[in-house]
């Protein structure tokens, strides 16, 4: 008898494959277990069991295990369905969605390299002698991988020491010495532990006698640990946490005489990561009130459920979109179902876990993938066992691949923005689309929220899909910002402007700012100055690496790319002809910046753009001092227009409508539609109107028209037509493929070749070989061609013959060293 298990490989490999196991092996294992298994010549991969046979395979002999990793499956049926699902329709290698779903702490193989983790102290008599092993190699040399550690400790068995050392934080794998997000950390103070005895207590009190304002502060903190302490949640130390926040509230104090009690070594500061405090505040007493507008909305999802798996939620922004969903969940959650909630962007966890743990308490998890490996593997565990803690979890798009038993609702908040599309690596799925092929799964519910739905979701509901729910006004009866455009060609004809801002705009702007309210200025594009030019002989310097020109920065002086990152000192006279006469042209946010500088000298001044937000605590420090009125001007890109909530901000202005709606993609006007109506939508978001400035060339434009008269319908009605007309979806589904080599000839006549074996073997319209706008990167010539299916042919069958001809083109020798990706749906 022989006995197998069928696996997937954390590989780009599109097959499974069988390994040998013993007959007790084969009564242990089971679907969902991990199993270390070797491949290739000498490498060891964590691999995934799912199946268990007793078929020889025929075309190889099959190798032994290595070790089973699991003492019981961690990804369960369900999920491996889902991901072969996934690798079917986004044609992807189901390794490859494999390899995206799990946790890579999950994922060792023998390449990864393995560190020490700094600055953590370790105490070695807690460390098995394998433990202590591998912890003195590592004092040794900085880092080790998997193979050096099997030597080291003369066995094959290793990763269940390696993830003790994980576990004990002791080790760290290598990506996470990369990580460069680091959420909003919550500062905490707690007694010098000298002062821990009651002696030295009274020593503590005898110092302060004459700082009366500091011993406030001292006496406020025991009150508030006794009073934590008698609620019973002791901590390790047997001290509650007591935030440096709370403890500045009850004592009615400043942070300036914390800081003094920390300078005097009576108190320590210590910091937790905010998502990860355990939430210690009461929940809500009061039950959440629904408006009336709210309620009705509330009433027709749960009906609409009835009837359909998936509601579309459309309500203007700042409709209290949010707590319809609290009052779903709390539905779901008592009959003990999860609850899945997706987000568009990481940086907007933070806001809405507070939000919710007001409600839900401990209930509350969040995962992503900037989480650090420890972290996501204990929330990975935590939801295959159905925990408490782990009900409510919210996550963006790779929050999907946990391994729910239980899921009985899924949230797509924002379900328009791009981000729900995973672009590189494989697998490019859609996290909306992939969530409610999920849901389906589980016979759960979905509700997709937005105030600008996609093209495609309006379109399902419209259909009767999905089921359709709409609120058209904000809460509590705060009114839609009022609207007024620029015309930029009048306002330069009659100088009426002062750098890029309009006579207009400028007003606007000391009027809020007069009255201590706060404004938000929207150009979309970063740096200074999008291009240099030669006035002499019209030279604009261009990345030597990529298709593009390079992007001023005037802060350091540089020319960047903002495709590879590559940079160079401003050139002080041009390249080509050595002229002095360099100008710019275009603007971005921190030419904007600088302007407002010399025109509101006294206004303090904030930009959120992907050069500020990129060191710690970035993005989240900005948010915060913008809702702290530390600034009274805000300027950045599009990451403003996504669901922040600021409830000071009465004028919102966008710089230059125009550049957005000209972009070369079909969906230019869909998007900045999109981006224009949500930047005003952070206009005036409590009691007094907001207003939005737009400045454009173009001010009869249809869209310009349609965002200033809040009119989605009008959008979404011309922009069907046109989708209809162009053959775009949803009346056609769209699969790119991305073409990519060094050498140009090659790639081109490569290009040709498959596009002229697509165009006559699919009986649909096949586009290209297309150069894109930017038709090299990285030193790497790019190609596309475009296949559009229309709704009445097999999506299946049309992949099938794709994949064919694909697999037929890569056994083509000469074009070998073309790279060829797949994107589905690629919009
Ligand atoms: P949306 O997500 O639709 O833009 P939000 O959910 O952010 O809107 O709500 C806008 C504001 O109104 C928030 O500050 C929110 O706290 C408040 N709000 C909405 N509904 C309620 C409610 N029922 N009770 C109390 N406050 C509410
Ligand atoms: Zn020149
Ligand atoms: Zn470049």
């Amino acid at each position: 008898m022989f006995f197998f298990v069928e696996v997937i490989l954390p590989l780009s490999l599109a097959k499974t494959f069988t390994y040998s196991v013993s007959e007790a092996e084969y009564h242990y294992i089971k679907q969902g277990m991990r199993v270390a298994v070797p491949f290739g010549k000498s490498k060891i991969y964590t691999a995934l069991v799912i199946e268990l046979h007793q078929n020889k395979p025929i075309l190889y002999e099959a190798k032994d295990i290595h070790q089973i990793l699991d003492e019981k499956p961690i990804v369960t049926a369900i999920q491996i369905a889902h991901w072969q699902w996934i690798a079917s329709y986004y044609m992807c290698a189901i390794g490859d969605v494999y390899r995206g779903a799990m946790p890579s702490a999950l994922l060792l193989e023998s390449e990864t390299v393995i560190s020490q983790k700094q600055d953590f102290f370790v105490d070695e008599s807690l460390l098995s002698d394998d433990e202590y092993l591998v912890y003195q190699a590592l004092q040794q040399q900085s880092s080790l991988k998997v193979q050096d550690i099997m030597s080291i400790l003369n066995k094959k068995n290793i990763f269940p020491v390696i993830q003790k050392l994980i576990d004990k934080n002791i080790l760290v794998l290598q990506e996470e010495m990369l990580e460069s997000y680091k959420p909003k950390l919550v500062r905490y103070v707690r007694l010098h532990p000298k002062y821990e005895s009651n002696a030295g207590l009274g020593e503590l009190l005898e110092t302060l006698k004459s700082a009366n304002k500091q011993k406030e502060i001292v006496l406020s903190y025991f009150q508030l640990s006794a009073t934590e302490k008698t609620r019973g949640a002791a901590e390790r130390s047997g001290a509650k946490p007591i935030t440096v926040k709370k403890l500045i509230e009850t004592a009615n104090s400043s942070s300036a005489i914390i800081k003094a009690l920390i300078d005097k070594e009576i108190f320590e500061e210590y910091f937790i990561q905010e998502d990860r405090v355990n939430f210690s505040g009461k929940t809500k007493e009061e039950e959440l009130q629904l408006s009336p507008p709210q309620q009705i909305a509330f009433e027709k999802i749960k009906d609409s459920f009835t009837q359909k798996e998936v509601c579309l939620l459309h309500g203007v922004t700042s409709s209290g979109k949010t707590e319809i969903y609290i009052k779903l969940i709390e539905g779901y959650i008592t009959t003990g179902k999860q609850v899945l909630y997706l987000l568009p962007e990481i940086a907007l966890t933070t806001q809405l876990v507070g939000r919710l743990r007001t409600y839900f308490g401990n209930k509350v998890a969040v995962f992503h993938s900037k989480y650090n490996n420890n972290e996501r593997v204990e929330v990975w565990m935590q939801v295959l066992e159905n925990s408490p803690k782990t009900q409510i979890v919210i996550g963006a798009r790779s929050a999907l691949f946990l391994p729910f038993p239980n899921l009985g609702f899924i949230i797509v908040d924002e379900e328009h923005e791009q981000t729900f599309k995973q672009v590189d690596p494989a697998p490019r799925y859609h996290a909306r689309d992939a969530a409610i092929v999920l849901a389906n799964s589980f016979k759960a519910k979905v509700v997709l929220g937005s105030a600008t739905p996609s093209i495609e979701t309006y379109f399902n509901a419209k259909s009767e899909k999905y089921g359709l729910v709409e609120i058209s006004e904000r809460y509590g009866n705060v009114m839609m910002p009022e609207i007024e455009l620029v015309d930029l060609k009048d306002k330069y004809f009659r100088k009426r402007m002062t750098g890029h801002f309009s006579d207009t705009l400028i007003e606007e702007i000391t009027n809020a700012i007069t009255l201590g309210e706060q404004v938000i200025l929207f150009q979309n594009r970063r740096g200074y100055s999008p291009i240099i030019e030669c006035l002499t002989c019209g030279h604009v310097p261009h990345c030597p690496q990529c298709d593009v020109s390079l992007t001023f920065h005037k802060h350091k002086n540089q020319l960047r790319c903002h495709y590879c990152g590559y940079s160079m000192g401003n050139p002080t006279h041009c390249p080509s002809c050595s002229s002095v006469e360099l100008t710019t042209k275009g603007f971005g946010t921190e030419q904007i910046q600088h302007e407002l500088i010399s025109i509101f000298p006294n206004s303090k001044i904030g930009r959120m753009d992907q050069d500020t937000t990129r060191g710690k605590f970035g993005f989240e420090k900005i948010i915060d001092s913008f809702k702290n009125k530390e600034f009274d001007i805000l300027v950045g890109t599009q990451m403003l227009a996504k669901g922040l909530d600021f409830e000071n901000v009465s004028l919102v202005g966008i710089m230059n409508a125009d550049n957005m709606l000209y972009h070369p993609d079909f969906r230019a006007f869909e998007r900045s539609f999109q981006m224009m109506t949500q930047v005003s939508g952070r206009s005036g978001r409590s009691e007094k109107r907001g207003k939005v400035i737009i400045q454009t060339y173009n001010p009869n434009h249809n869209t310009i028209q349609q965002v200033t008269h809040n009119d989605y319908i009008g959008m979404y009605n011309e922009q069907l037509y046109e989708r209809q007309i162009y053959k775009y979806p949803p009346y056609f589904r769209i699969i790119k493929l991305t073409l990519k080599q060094r050498d140009f000839d090659k790639l081109k006549e490569g290009a040709m070749w498959l596009y002229q074996v697509m165009s006559q073997n699919l009986n649909m319209p096949v586009l290209g070989p297309e150069e894109p706008p930017i038709s090299r990167i990285r030193n790497e010539y790019i190609r596309t061609i475009v296949i559009k299916i229309p709704l009445n042919t097999s999506i299946a069958s049309t992949k099938k013959t794709i994949q064919k001809m694909l697999n037929s083109f890569e056994a083509v020798a000469q074009y070998r060293a073309i790279k060829v990706t797949v994107n589905v749906d690629f919009y």
